[in-house]
């Protein structure tokens, strides 16, 4: 059918590639969550609930796009990394940043009274959105280790801020002056000589921050090769719906029945919630696959 006169405009709107052959990085912060966690009465330094509902609003994102492989939450913000060959909308920009945002926030929206459910919402919280592009696995490795740095770096500046806060009767500009030029060694010292906390002893959920790995269970779970094949529909109807719970197979399976339940059981991956380190080899040592095309 022929267009309009006026579909020459189209013309206008110009592809946004992002290059072949690079790992992808998109980054979700939270726009103002300053005020949102003043407005909304947080606990500080930390809030556990707001933590936990960032982290379902990225397991949601994680669900919906398998090509994500590993995802780092802390604060207001979330990191996802795609498999370095994804094809996710042609690898357009604007589609990919748009619609991954647009989800996380209104999953974070969706749920919000599930882990605040005495703090009526005061008004649309929304998310800005990125991506960054990295030519080898040596940049995504130092950029987590960014962010776990990060992490670790304003935990514990945020942690002494309010103990002299709640705890020491300072005034939050008389805290800001106390702690400035300090190394961190100091605020350790002075954690743990003025209010007897030692920082190692905090919840790993505040030091390391949440890391969601999309694991490969097979090599977990021999099992699953004696199972009779299950059709997709099957594992896709529970996928997703419990924390932990296996996914999708990634590709149809063909061939005997045997060989079907085997390449499903080979294809199987659940998202898992851990809160580790991820600035060390180890991590990486054990999913060969995170990095890998
Ligand atoms: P911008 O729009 O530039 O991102 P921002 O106000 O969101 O501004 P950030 O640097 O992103 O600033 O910092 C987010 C702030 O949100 C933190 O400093 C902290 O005050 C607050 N915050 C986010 N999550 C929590 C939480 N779980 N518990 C307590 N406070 C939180
Ligand atoms: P994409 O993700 O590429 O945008 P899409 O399915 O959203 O795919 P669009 O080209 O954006 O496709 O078209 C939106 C479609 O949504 C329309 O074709 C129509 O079928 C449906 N739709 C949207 N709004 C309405 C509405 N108010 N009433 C009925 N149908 C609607
Ligand atoms: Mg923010
Ligand atoms: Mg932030």
């Amino acid at each position: 059918m022929a267009g309009s006169r006026y579909q020459y405009v189209k013309k206008f709107e110009l592809p946004d590639p992002i290059l072949p052959g690079t790992f992808m990085v998109l980054r979700i912060d939270g726009h103002a969550f300053h005020r949102l966690s003043e407005v909304h009465k947080f606990a500080k330094p930390n809030d556990e609930r707001a933590l936990q509902l960032m982290d379902h609003a990225a397991r949601d994102v994680m669900n919906e796009y398998k090509d994500i492989v590993l995802a780092f939450g802390e604060s207001d913000e979330y990191s996802f990394l795609f498999r370095k060959s994804t094809a996710l909308y042609n690898r357009r920009q604007a589609k990919i940043v748009t619609t991954l945002t647009s989800l996380f926030t209104s999953s974070y929206v969706f749920n919000w009274s599930r882990y605040l459910p005495d703090t009526p919402l005061e008004y649309p919280p929304s998310f800005d959105g990125r991506i960054v592009v990295y030519p080898s696995q040596k940049e995504i490795r130092d950029y987590f280790s960014w962010r776990q740095a990060d992490t670790h770096i304003n935990n514990l500046y945020n942690t002494i801020f309010w103990a002299l806060v709640q705890q020491g009767g300072e005034t939050t500009t008389q805290a800001h002056a106390i702690l400035r030029g300090t190394v961190s060694g100091t605020k350790n010292e002075m954690l743990h000589s003025r209010f007897g906390i030692n920082y190692n002893t905090i919840p790993a959920r505040y030091r390391k921050g949440s890391v969601l790995v999309q694991e490969r269970v097979c090599s977990l779970c021999s099992w699953i090769f004696e199972l009779p094949p299950a059709s997709s529909d099957d594992l896709a109807s529970t996928a997703g719906e419990t924390p932990g719970t296996p996914q999708q197979p990634e590709q149809a399976p063909s061939g005997s029945s045997k060989q079907k339940a085997s390449k499903k059981a080979h294809a199987l991956t659940r998202i898992e919630l851990h809160h580790c380190d991820i600035i060390g080899d180890e991590f990486w040592d054990q999913r060969p696959y995170l990095l890998a095309e």
